[in-house]
């Protein structure tokens, strides 16, 4: 039947493709493209020679029409990104929806991912954590949303570029506190790939003392709230209320 393939291309790294990937971009009628120029060397480096289209955010409704016209004639249709997985913090949601909705396959063909290839050599705890892909552009909103997950016990997992990283390392720094750790993965799979981990007072000065540092792409994963210090705080608190429960005489 006529199917959506949901394709995974490399991060940075063009041997982190897989066999399968190659071979549904090679047998499918049509690939739909984050950039269709930057895929294009991927395609070309590795044989493929499918024809390809443009699909992204501002498009992706347009696309979608035309791109269920196609699989209700039969035909079969990869996604693709610039890089990594399809719909973690890029397009394809509209089109994976409307494609199931019509009753439609979608099928995936999984590979890298960058926050999943992060957490994996973060070093920090990775039995449960949390994504939340880029943070807003604006410094109130990235704060107040910093602010919103102080408390979450959860690992955090986080998108940032090259423009923005040492201000919201600053701004975690100020959310999170000076001593919670936090690993900076930069540049994975590449030439320059580099990952530590260490408090964010301590990552501020790093990221200063070296303009490599702050080069690339970047994925944070920061520590949860400690569960050590919820308790605690929640032991203050009681100890708090029978204080005040004494003061008013209340047994
Ligand atoms: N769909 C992609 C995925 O599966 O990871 C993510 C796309 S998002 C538009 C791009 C962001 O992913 C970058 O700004 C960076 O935060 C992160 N990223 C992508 N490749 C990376 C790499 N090689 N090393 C570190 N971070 C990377």
């Amino acid at each position: 039947p006529a199917t959506l393939w949901i394709v995974a291309t490399p991060i940075g790294n063009l041997e982190d493709i897989s066999a399968r990937a190659v071979r549904i971009l090679k047998t499918v009628a049509v690939i739909a493209a984050e950039d269709t120029r930057h895929s294009a060397r991927l395609t070309q480096h590795l044989g493929i020679d499918t024809p390809m289209l443009s699909l992204h955010e501002h498009n992706e409704q347009a696309r979608t029409t035309q791109l269920l016209e196609r699989l209700d004639a039969g035909e079969s249709v990869a996604l693709i990104s610039d890089a990594g997985t399809p719909l973690i913090s890029d397009p394809g949601f509209v089109l994976v929806r409307a494609v199931r909705q019509a009753g439609h396959e979608v099928q995936t063909v999984p590979g890298a991912c960058a926050a999943i290839a992060a957490i994996s050599v973060a070093g920090l705890p990775s039995d449960r954590f949390v994504f939340e892909g880029f943070l807003p552009a604006r410094t109130t909103a990235r704060r107040a949303r910093l602010a919103a997950l102080a408390e979450e016990t959860r690992s955090l997992v986080f998108y940032e570029s090259s423009h923005r990283i040492d201000k919201t390392v600053a701004d975690m720094t100020q959310a999170f506190g000076a001593e919670r750790q936090i690993a900076l993965c930069r540049e994975l799979t590449k030439l320059h790939e580099q990952s530590v981990c260490m408090g964010g007072a301590e990552l501020v000065a790093w990221l200063a003392t070296d303009d490599n540092h702050r080069r690339g792409e970047f994925v944070l994963v920061v520590a949860g709230a400690a569960a050590v210090e919820r308790a605690t705080s929640e032991i203050g608190l009681d100890a708090l209320l029978r204080e005040l429960l004494q003061i008013t005489g209340t047994k």
